[in-house]
């Protein structure tokens, strides 16, 4: 094909057809196209921008560069969620088995992490035996089998956006709207999904910074995914402060099994009903409450997304009857057997697993980092915290770098909550002790204290639903 004329109609502001879309990507997966004339059309997008049609053509055409995953007929609807990751997000792990034991088939394909936001896979990498990498066929029997799976894609699934992905790296063209939602989306729609819940984040540790583009971006996608047979929506969620107490890999997937464990606290029910699932009527009494990381943000958001899928599934008329239903399917105590069911399958040593969750840690050193006076904590910046975890050897520099699943930050204190001196804000995993004395110092930078209980922003921002259902919450 000849590709530059495409290049030259987008970069004077042209719109390409679906048909030129889908052919480019074809040639460019063959290998038939040079990377150089592709780094120039991902800078043409960059700037021009690909409206609706354009984008879905991408999506679709991205999707079709590889296998697509096709599941038998099932009353179980196929569902799954997507974050634009932060630091502590951990969600995907209780999530999954607990749809599993909602009803759902959960085929999550997740990614790794790369500079300071973490990666699921890389989480489920530190449980001994574990395998995330599966071949299609055991991905489809274990999600029929199980109702979950999560694993990373295939070699042959997607191989358009592996090869675009690393161009866009290496070309400053990955912040763009269009190619980041056909990015993501083209991911999603090969696991040939039902339903589709997008957990936007926003803030200092986020991929958007400001509510504005994650709301652009969350709009983009929930738009195209519906235009591509997904029920899809998103929620805005706020990334400032880590999600949870946890960030580091071995010590997420700690969390993530406390998360799973039943309890019934109706107090902590009662404050939170309205207040995380972007009900607009909670704005007021949200100052009045404890903050929701105080009342445990992860399982808050695990909550949030279950509920949002049974909403969308029609298992659930609105917000507060499903949230109901996940958190007795919390509390039954059966997700946390599905997830033993869902590690086993994916070759866990479970023995091992169950010692080493019992250890308080699995790093040779740890630290705490201590508060210099009384007060409320009014920030815990994620961005600090991530950049310490990746520079202990949490996260990744280089995509070849090599990841200790052991270090991380345990026992955070969030945003909102009551500290006295010498409480401990935050405690640091290490493999010696002048890491962990550096990651320490660089913490406190993390931390500030006040004298007045701030205000504590909300979890859940915003809901965005699907174009034909503006307007309303659920
Ligand atoms: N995650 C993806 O998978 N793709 C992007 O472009 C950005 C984030």
């Amino acid at each position: 094909m000849n590709f530059l004329p495409l290049i030259e109609a987008k970069r004077g502001g042209k719109t390409l057809a679906p048909e030129q879309i889908q052919e480019f990507i074809c040639e460019f997966t063959a290998g038939k196209i040079p990377d150089y004339q592709m780094a120039a059309m991902l800078m043409a997008i960059y700037f021009r921008g690909l409206d609706t049609a354009e984008t879905t053509a991408l999506t679709l055409a991205m999707r079709d560069s590889g296998d697509v995953l096709k599941f038998p007929k099932d009353p179980r609807p196929l569902v799954d969620k997507h974050s634009t990751g932060g630091i502590g997000d951990k969600v995907s792990l209780p999530l999954a088995p607990m749809l599993a034991c909602l009803g759902f088939r959960v085929p999550m394909i997740s990614g790794r992490g790369l500079g300071i936001t973490g990666g699921t896979l890389d989480k489920l990498d530190s449980i001994p035996g574990f395998k995330t990498l599966l071949p299609a066929a055991q991905i489809i029997a274990q999600v029929q089998k199980v109702g979950c799976v999560i694993c990373g894609q295939t070699d042959k699934m997607i191989p358009a956006d592996k090869k675009i992905y690393a161009l866009r790296d290496a070309s400053g063209t990955v912040p763009s709207i269009p190619l980041i939602t056909a990015s993501i989306l083209s991911k999603k729609l090969a696991e040939s999904l039902d339903v589709l819940i997008l957990d936007v984040k926003f803030g200092c540790a986020a991929f958007m910074q400001t509510k504005t583009d994650a709301r652009k971006l969350a709009r983009a996608m929930v738009t195209l995914g519906n235009e591509c047979g997904v029920n899809t929506r998103a929620i805005l969620t706020d990334m400032n402060a880590p999600l949870g107490r946890t960030a580091g890999n071995w010590l997420e997937v700690k969390e993530s099994l406390a998360c799973l464990e039943p309890r019934s606290s109706r107090r902590e029910e009662a404050l939170t009903e309205k207040s995380e699932m972007g009900d607009r009527t909670s704005k007021i009494k949200m100052s009045l409450l404890p903050s929701a990381a105080t009342l445990n943000d992860l399982r808050l958001l695990v909550l949030a997304c279950a509920a949002h899928l049974l909403v969308q599934t029609h298992k659930s008329k609105s917000l507060a009857p499903a949230r109901k239903l996940a958190e007795d399917c919390l509390n039954s105590g059966e997700p946390r057997k599905k997830w033993d069911e869902m590690i086993v399958a994916q070759g866990a040593d479970l023995k091992a697993f169950n010692r080493k969750l019992a250890l308080d840690s699995t790093a040779p050193v740890t630290a705490e980092l201590k508060s210099g006076k009384s007060g409320w904590v009014s920030k815990c910046d994620a961005r600090i915290v991530g950049e310490v975890i990746r520079d202990l050897g949490g996260g990744r520099l280089t995509k070849e770098s090599a990841i200790n699943y052991d270090v991380g930050v345990d026992q955070i204190v969030k945003p909102g909550e009551r500290v006295e001196k010498f409480a401990v804000l935050c405690r640091v995993h290490a493999t010696d002790e002048s890491q962990a004395k550096n990651a320490t110092a660089r913490l406190e930078g993390a931390f500030e204290i006040s004298a007045r209980r701030p205000a504590v922003a909300r979890l859940v921002h915003k809901v965005i639903l699907s174009p034909r259902r503006q307007g309303c919450q659920d």
